[in-house]
């Protein structure tokens, strides 16, 4: 049992926190007042290789494993790029993991170059307002009409569609009501994003202004048979292939974005000076930080066990699960303590911390809820029956 990273993974996390230092706090405090893509922090990462970190190396990646692309993912968030930068990125990582395993030579040569060059941005469609959790039941319909597909439907929450080019999107082929089990009949697409035919509304949310989160409301869009990854109606299958990596990479954003918070928060411990002493010197300052320290560093203890044993091939969902919920636990909590040992000024915009408590919702939030975990560590787990 080895806890310690390689030198060349230190050197990835090294290299990307030297990009990532490029884009300091008030970077990321403008973007969160005024919006807007960070298109040239998404473009600096570009350049230098990192957004084809898990890619094959035939086609521009790098060919590294989750270990490495969790180091990177961890690494900007823990910046102060919080889930701002880490989402400009995410789907980047393993989002076209389904392209990977299951797409065609000719798929693969035409859409990882563009990606991983970074001249496309994707989005991933699948969560829609009348499903919610219970993925099987959405609604958009895609028919076959000769060589090509007719798309109507609505999708909810869908992350950098203002800015994307291509989008993978699941939509369902074969009725519920035909298929033997609800998991059949759904079917996978990357594809041209073409506004002509999908209608992007932005939802106003309550942190990451940067990075949009839309409404597609999808009329009529027309997708060539081409652009079907698979076999049709397979693709809820071709979804779950890419969960675990999915819920690694969000908790290592997770502890990364806890990490954040800690550091500033102890900084301004040890320097705001009240009743004649540095705050920090109180136990009742101090512990709330260091209990934060403790428990962001057990959830890291996770992600990396996930991503290891990932890399190695070996089953890992319910660790991957266990990462996800306890880094999105301990990274919130991390941010809540820290607008608190800041007091006041945990409040200001200025201070960052209240930035970085906003965004550290959203991995508990998303792809999958805490009690949609717990429901799979009791069920596959526990060996208890399913609930939902
Ligand atoms: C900032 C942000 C970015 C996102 N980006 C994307 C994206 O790019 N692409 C995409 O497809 N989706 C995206 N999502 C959507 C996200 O994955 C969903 O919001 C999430 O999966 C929860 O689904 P829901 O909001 O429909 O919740 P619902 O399914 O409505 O659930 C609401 C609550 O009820 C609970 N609940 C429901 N059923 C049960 C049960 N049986 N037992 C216990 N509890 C239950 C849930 O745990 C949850 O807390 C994003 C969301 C956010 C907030």
């Amino acid at each position: 049992m080895d806890f310690e990273f390689s030198s060349d993974q230190l050197a990835v996390r090294d290299a990307v926190a030297r990009v990532c230092a490029r884009f300091p706090d008030d970077y990321w405090l403008e973007r969160d007042q005024a919006g807007g893509f960070p298109h040239d922090f998404h473009a600096a990462l570009a350049q230098d290789g990192w957004l084809g970190i898990a890619m094959p190396p035939e086609f521009g990646g790098a060919g590294l494993g989750m270990t490495e692309a969790a180091l990177m993912m961890q690494t900007i968030a823990a910046s102060g790029a919080g889930f701002a930068g880490a989402s400009a990125v995410h789907m980047n990582i393993f989002g076209l993991n389904p392209v990977v395993v299951f797409g065609d030579a000719a798929q693969r040569q035409r859409w990882l170059p563009p990606l991983i060059a970074g001249r496309h941005k994707a989005c991933f469609a699948v969560t829609e307002p009348d499903a919610g959790l219970d993925t099987t039941h959405l609604q958009t319909r895609a028919e076959r009409q000769g060589d090509h597909y007719v798309v109507h439907g609505r999708k909810i929450w869908i992350s950098t569609a203002q800015v994307a080019h291509k989008m993978l999107l699941l939509a369902r082929t074969t009725p519920l009501a035909d298929v033997a089990k609800p998991t059949q009949g759904l079917t996978l697409f990357y594809t041209d994003l073409d506004r002509e035919r999908v209608e992007v509304r932005e939802i106003d949310k309550m942190g990451r202004k940067a990075v949009d989160s839309n409404m597609l409301f999808i009329d009529g869009l027309r997708i060539p048979a081409e652009d079907r990854i698979g076999e049709e109606g397979r693709g809820f299958e071709y979804i779950l292939h890419g969960l675990n990596p999915e819920r690694i990479l969000i908790a290592a954003e997770a502890v990364g974005i806890g990490r954040a918070a800690l550091q500033r928060a102890a900084q301004y411990a040890s320097e705001r000076v009240v009743f004649g002493r540095p705050i920090g010197q109180n136990q009742g300052v101090q512990h709330p930080l260091a209990q934060a320290w403790m428990q962001l560093e057990a959830a890291d203890l996770m992600v990396f066990k996930a991503a290891s044993l990932y890399d190695a091939g070996k089953p890992c969902a319910p660790y991957a699960n266990s990462a996800k919920y306890l880094a999105a636990e301990a990274g919130h909590q991390a941010c809540q303590t820290a607008v608190l040992t800041l007091g006041g000024m945990g409040y200001a915009k200025e201070y960052h911390v209240e930035r970085l408590l906003r965004e550290s919702y959203i991995p508990r939030i998303a792809p999958v809820s805490p009690q949609l975990i717990m429901c799979f560590i009791a069920e596959k787990v526990l060996g208890l029956p399913k609930s939902y």
